[in-house]
């Protein structure tokens, strides 16, 4: 496995894999894998010849007073993962490779970035987008992989290949979760064991807000009063949002007639966990 520094080096590597005809998978992170980003390495690695994984701890996307200083790191760790997967090339840049004194250009996706996320991280949107068009001008994939788990994430980068005529697939990947069901996250660790406990409402809401609507329920506010009611029981939880929005465009729902996602941000102390449920999809994917 190839671990590239610079962006000439990747470059490199995927032009060679290129010439000789091979597809590119892609899958950007922020490293700390766990088995969420694992198993999109995995998935890319079925559909493509070569898989190109990136870890970047992306300073962009960050607000001020958010936790890119103490976000989780351990290079060695992600190498060892990534290689027992297969994974063929790791793009490690350091910031200034990314970002080298003048750079001065954004990547704005209006409307579905003025929503949820978008609201209590300003400027976070910006930061992804961003990075990801870059990273997708250095890697050039031919499909680049995302997890459901960060569904506004995934739209939001969906509309900007499209609307910015970016040659590549996005492929969305379901999340995968804990024991409990707790979505898998890097900023977990950050969590007390007593938070940890209490971060299980988190699943268990989105679980009955699930049989709510098999059962038939389909007026928004109903299924959000009873996700933050369960999550309002819980002490150590501080609603962030608990939001029902049209798919793809993000938009307010009141009553769920076609592809909808329930999303929520929830913290327990200093810690802001995220979740979400595909509501009206016939696989419950994005
Ligand atoms: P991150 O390193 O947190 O920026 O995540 C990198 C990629 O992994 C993003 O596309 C995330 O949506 C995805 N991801 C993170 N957690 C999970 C999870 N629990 N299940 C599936 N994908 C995930």
């Amino acid at each position: 496995m190839l671990i590239c520094r610079t962006i000439k080096e990747i470059r490199d590597f995927v032009r060679q894999a290129r010439s000789r005809g091979l597809t590119v998978g892609f899958v950007p992170t922020m490293g700390y894998f766990h088995e969420g980003h694992l198993t999109l390495m995995r998935r890319a690695k079925e559909v493509c010849d070569v898989v190109v994984v990136s870890i970047f701890v992306n300073p962009l996307q960050f607000g001020p007073r958010e936790d890119y200083d103490r976000y989780p790191r351990d290079l060695d760790r992600d190498v060892s993962l990534a290689r027992e997967v297969g994974v063929d090339a790791i793009f490690h840049p350091s910031v200034e490779e990314m970002y080298p004194p003048g750079f001065t250009t954004h990547v704005d996706v209006e409307g579905l970035t003025e929503c949820l996320c978008g609201l209590s991280r300003p400027g976070h949107f910006r930061g992804v987008a961003t990075v990801v068009t870059k990273l997708f001008n250095i890697v050039r994939p031919d499909k680049a992989f995302f997890g459901q788990k960060d569904a506004q994430q995934a739209l939001v980068i969906r509309r900007m290949v499209e609307d910015l005529n970016m040659d590549l697939e996005i492929v969305t990947v379901p999340t995968v979760r804990e024991e409990d069901g707790l979505a898998m996250s890097s900023r977990n660790v950050y969590l007390s064991p007593e938070e940890r406990r209490a971060a299980a409402v988190l699943p268990r809401s989105l679980d009955a807000a699930r049989r709510a609507y098999e059962s038939g329920e389909r007026d928004a506010g109903r299924l959000v009063e009873l996700v933050r009611g369960m999550i309002a029981a819980e002490p150590r939880a501080r609603i962030d949002y608990v939001e029902i929005r049209s798919i793809p465009d993000l938009k307010p729902v009141s009553r769920l007639d076609g592809p909808a996602l329930l999303a929520l941000a929830v913290r327990f102390g200093s810690t802001r966990l995220i979740d979400n449920l595909v509501l009206g999809s016939p696989d419950g994917v994005l």
